[in-house]
C-alpha cells in the first residue's frame, strides 16, 4: 500500500533537509517578515478612510507603479462605500493596461502524479483520502499529454505534482525535459511545440532547485494556502511536510538564492480573512523585493472548489463571495502593480467574464487536472476523483475568441525568460512600461502563429482583426526600423517560420 511509504517520505525529506531548516539564516533577528500582529494593527487603525486618502494612494500607484505600504493597503480594505469601490476596480484596470496592456497570456496545467504524503483538509489528494486513484504518469506518458496540448495551440504550460518521493526533484526534472522535446503539427499547418513549463510543487531545497533552473523552468510556484499561521496549522497537520509553515514561507527565498527568478506565489482562498491574505501578499512581495530586489512574478488566488470526498470545503468558515473576490482581485493589482495574476478555470465563465477586468494578466483554457486527463480514453469514473472540479471547460480556441470578443489579444509569448527577461531586469521594464512593449511585440508574433496553425476559421476570422488594430497601435509606439522587423517577421510566419521574437 503506497501509504505505507510515509515513514519514507519523512526519512527523505529529513535526509533532504540535513539538520537545515531552510528558513533561518533569512529571517532578520529570528522574525518572519509576516507580522500577523502589525497586520491586524494595520486593519484597525486605517478604518475609515476618508475617499480623498484613497484617491490619492490611487494616484501615487499610477505615477509609481512601487508597492504600496501595508497601511495604504489596509485602507483600501477597509473602505465600505461601493461607489468608491467601483473607483478602486477602475484604477486596477488602468493598472493592468498601463503596465500590462490588453494582452490576457495562456496556459494549461498538465498533473503529472498525485501520490501525496500530505494531508491537506481541502485537497482530495491528501493521504488520507483513501477513494482517490493514485497515478504517476510515465515519462512517455508525460509526453503524450503534451502533445495533446500542443496540438491545441497550448505554449506553456504549468506542471503539478503532489510532495512524494515518487515525484521528487529528478522526476520533475525529466518531466519538463519530455515536455520541452515535443514536436507536432498544427491543426492548420506549421508546428506545435511547448516552450516554457511552469511548476507547482512542493517547496525545495536550494540544490534541488538549480537543478530545476538547469533543465529551464518557467516560473516556480508555490502558494503559501494561507499565511494565518493558526489556521494553517489546522488545515496542514503538523505531522506531515506541508505541516512546517516556515519551511514553505521561505521557499521562494530559497528559489531566488537558487537563481530561479520567476516566483509565483499565492493563496487558497476560502480558508481564512481574505483582507489579512491581502495584507500578507504584499508582506510577502515588499520581503522578496527588500531581500532580492524581485517580487513575485505572479500571483495565484484560486478559490476553494469542491473536491472529492472532501467535506471540509462545504463546511469553510470564510468562503470569499464573489463581491469580495472583486475586491481582493482589484486590491492586489494595486498594492502589488508589477506582478502578474492568475485567474484559473477553477471559475465559472460568468465569475471570469466578471473580474477579468480587474487587473487578471494570466489564464488557462482547455484544462483538465487528472492525471492523465487529456487522453482520449481518461474515463468519467476517474474525473470524479480529480484534484477538485473546475468551473470552467471551454476549450483553448473558444476562450481566444471570447477574449478576443472583449479586446484582449492572447498571448503565447515565451521569450521573456529565453533571452533573460527576468528577475530583476524584468521588474525594471515592468516599472518603467518598457517591458509592455516588447511583450506587445511577441504577443503579435505568437498570436499570428496561432492562427496561421491552431485557429478555427470563426477565431481566424475575429483573430484577425485583433492582430490588425494591434500592429497599428504598435506602428505609433516604436521606432520605425523596429516597426519594420515587425512586419519581417509576420511574413517571415506567413512563409512557414515559427519561434521568432523580440
Ligand atoms: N502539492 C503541491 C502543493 O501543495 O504545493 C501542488 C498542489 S496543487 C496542484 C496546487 C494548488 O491547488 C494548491 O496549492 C492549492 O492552493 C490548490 N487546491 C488544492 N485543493 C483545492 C480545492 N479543493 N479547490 C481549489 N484549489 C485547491
Ligand atoms: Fe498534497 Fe498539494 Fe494536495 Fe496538499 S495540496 S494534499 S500537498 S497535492
Amino acid at each position: 500500500m503506497w501509504v505505507e511509504s510515509i515513514n519514507v517520505a519523512k526519512k527523505w525529506m529529513e535526509d533532504r533537509l540535513k539538520g537545515d531548516d531552510g528558513f533561518s539564516k533569512y529571517m532578520d533577528n529570528k522574525k518572519s517578515f509576516i507580522d500577523e500582529k502589525k497586520i491586524w494593527k494595520c486593519l484597525k487603525e486605517n478604518r475609515d478612510p476618508s475617499p480623498s486618502k484613497i484617491r490619492s494612494i490611487m494616484d501615487e500607484v499610477l505615477q509609481n507603479k512601487d508597492c504600496i505600504s501595508l497601511e495604504d493597503c489596509a485602507a483600501i480594505l477597509n473602505v465600505k462605500n461601493e461607489d468608491l469601490w467601483k473607483e478602486i476596480f477602475h484604477t486596477a484596470s488602468i493598472v493592468k493596461k498601463q503596465v500590462y496592456d490588453n494582452r490576457i497570456v495562456t496556459f494549461a496545467p498538465l498533473y503529472c502524479s498525485n501520490y501525496c504524503v500530505n494531508n491537506c483538509l481541502y485537497c482530495a489528494f491528501r493521504r488520507e483520502n483513501s477513494v482517490e486513484i493514485r497515478r504517476r504518469l510515465t515519462l512517455d506518458e508525460v509526453k503524450k499529454e503534451a502533445e495533446i496540448l500542443a496540438k491545441m495551440g497550448h505554449k506553456r504550460l504549468i506542471t503539478s505534482y503532489g510532495e512524494h518521493p515518487l515525484s521528487d526533484v529528478n522526476y520533475i526534472a525529466n518531466t519538463l525535459k519530455a515536455i520541452y522535446s515535443v514536436r507536432v503539427k498544427g491543426k492548420r499547418g506549421g508546428r506545435g511545440e511547448i516552450r516554457r513549463v511552469n511548476v507547482n510543487a512542493a517547496p525545495m531545497t536550494v540544490e534541488e532547485l538549480e537543478i530545476l533552473r538547469d533543465v529551464g523552468i518557467g516560473t516556480f510556484q508555490v502558494f503559501q494556502e494561507t499565511y494565518h499561521m493558526k489556521t494553517y496549522s489546522e488545515v496542514h497537520p503538523p505531522d506531515t511536510i506541508k505541516g512546517n509553515y516556515f519551511w514553505r514561507l521561505y521557499c521562494m527565498h530559497r528559489a531566488l538564492e537558487a537563481g530561479v527568478d520567476d516566483v509565483g506565489i499565492g493563496v487558497l482562498l476560502g480558508l481564512f480573512d481574505w483582507r489579512f491574505e491581502v495584507l500578507a501578499l504584499l508582506s510577502h512581495a515588499l520581503e522578496l523585493e527588500e531581500k532580492f530586489g524581485i517580487g513575485p512574478h505572479t500571483v495565484s488566488f484560486p478559490r476553494l472548489r469542491p473536491a472529492a470526498n472532501t467535506p471540509f470545503v462545504q463546511n469553510s468558515a470564510y468562503k470569499v463571495s464573489d463581491e469580495d473576490f472583486m475586491k481582493f482581485i482589484a486590491t492586489v493589482r494595486i498594492a502589488i502593480p508589477y506582478t502578474g495574476m492568475i485567474l484559473t478555470a477553477r471559475e465559472p465563465e460568468h465569475i471570469r467574464r466578471r473580474v477579468i477586468h480587474l487587473g487578471v494578466t494570466q489564464t488557462d483554457f482547455g484544462s483538465k487536472i487528472g492525471i492523465g486527463s487529456y487522453r482520449e480514453s481518461y474515463n468519467e469514473q476517474e474525473a470524479e476523483k480529480q484534484q477538485f472540479i473546475l468551473g470552467d471547460t471551454r476549450e483553448l480556441d473558444e476562450g481566444v475568441r471570447w477574449l478576443a470578443e472583449m479586446g484582449y489579444i492572447v498571448s503565447f509569448c515565451t521569450a521573456g525568460y529565453r533571452c533573460g527577461r527576468t528577475g530583476i531586469r524584468i521588474m525594471k521594464l515592468l516599472k518603467t512600461g518598457k517591458e509592455k512593449i516588447f511583450c506587445k511585440l511577441n504577443a503579435i508574433l505568437t498570436y499570428k502563429e496561432y492562427l496561421e496553425d491552431f485557429a478555427s476559421d470563426e477565431t481566424r476570422e475575429i483573430g484577425t482583426k485583433i492582430l490588425s488594430r494591434e500592429i497599428e497601435e504598435v506602428k505609433k509606439l516604436v521606432p520605425e526600423r523596429t516597426f519594420e522587423k515587425l512586419m519581417e517577421y509576420l511574413s517571415r510566419i506567413e512563409d512557414g517560420e515559427r519561434d521568432i521574437y523580440f
